[in-house]
């Protein structure tokens, strides 16, 4: 048994927003993604759509 089977027997982190693997990432993080704490995107309130209303001339 050498140590890459040991590191490859350890089950793989999920990031608890969006539930992505974090194979890469130190112990240091916790159970979030860099991507999940660097931009969160909560959907907290409701968004306002971009485009719009579906009344509008098409350009
Ligand atoms: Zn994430």
């Amino acid at each position: 048994m050498n140590t890459s089977e040991f590191y490859d027997a350890l089950p793989l982190k999920a990031c608890d927003t969006c539930g992505e693997t974090m194979e890469e990432l130190a112990d240091c993080y916790s159970n979030t993604c860099p991507k999940c704490k660097g931009l969160t995107f909560y959907p907290l309130s409701p968004v306002t759509p971009a485009t719009p209303p579906s009344d509008a001339d098409p350009a």
